[in-house]
């Protein structure tokens, strides 16, 4: 027993004061892209060329980060000079057309919606759905119920039924084999309720883009509220996604 007082009180307090302060990630995380729009345009159309997800418009200079996997192939192509990724991990958006960027995003929570904050801003329970996912996602949505991040602290938690739930979390490609599970696991959420996509494989398919066994994207099958890019996202980046969207402050 005084073992694990001992134990207790030399741990201290474990939990991050995130959102009322600022996180500093380590400098090899990368967050949201920026692209330098004086760059040549042989630079871009290298990174184009380079890019495996086909996420980047070198016409236009903007990257889709709802296809990119965040494997830093275009920053190494560039030399930082095309593409340079940032440690801002707050990029998560409410509208699908804004994943498409030259490193600008529009505020979260100036697209929050109010009624979503009156209706879950104190409690919100989601269902996690991977349908297809390769784990990945779903373990960094795992880690948020570690002390580090508590998510429990802000009424925030993942529940074993969708008919608990005000809400689905969905991760992965959406295999044909997952999708009818996935409709009725939505279906079995009580109204009013939302849809939350994680990771480029839920918003486009990801590295399984173009594959006839799997779903481009879950807007095409349900009213999305909330894109949270990354393969996977970050924790911070789902945890700032979540606290922003449905929480009235933090
Ligand atoms: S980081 Fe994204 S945009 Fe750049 S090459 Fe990789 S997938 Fe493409
Ligand atoms: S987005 Fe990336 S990490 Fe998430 S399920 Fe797809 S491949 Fe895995």
């Amino acid at each position: 027993m005084l073992n694990t007082l001992r134990n207790r009180f030399e741990q201290g307090y474990r939990t991050t004061k995130y959102p009322q302060e600022k996180i500093e990630l380590w400098k090899r995380y990368r967050g949201r892209p920026q692209i330098n729009k004086d760059a040549q345009n042989d630079l871009a159309l290298a990174c184009a060329a380079a890019c495996p997800q086909d996420a980047i418009d070198a016409q236009n200079y903007l990257i889709d980060m709802g296809r990119c996997v965040f494997c830093g192939t275009c920053e190494r192509v560039s030399k930082g000079k095309f593409v340079a990724f940032s440690q801002d991990f707050e990029i998560s958006v409410s509208e699908k057309e804004h994943l498409i960027t030259d490193g600008s995003l529009p505020d979260l929570a100036a697209h929050a919606r109010e009624h979503f904050k009156k209706l879950f801003g104190r409690s919100l329970q989601l269902r996690q759905v991977s349908a297809a996912g390769c784990n990945a996602c779903e373990a960094d949505l795992n880690v948020l119920a570690t002390p580090f991040f508590d998510l429990a602290r802000f009424g925030i938690n993942f529940v074993a039924s969708p008919r608990h739930a005000d809400g689905i979390v969905v991760t992965g490609p959406i295999s044909r084999n997952m999708k009818t599970a996935l409709l009725q696991t939505y279906e079995a959420v009580p109204n009013p309720k939302v849809v939350i996509a994680v990771g480029c494989c839920s918003l486009t398919g990801g590295p399984f883009r173009g594959s006839p066994e799997i779903t481009e994207g879950l807007d095409s099958l349900l009213p999305v509220d909330l894109y949270i890019p990354g393969c996977p996202p970050h924790p911070l980046t789902n945890l700032h996604a979540l606290l922003t969207f449905f929480k009235s402050s933090t």
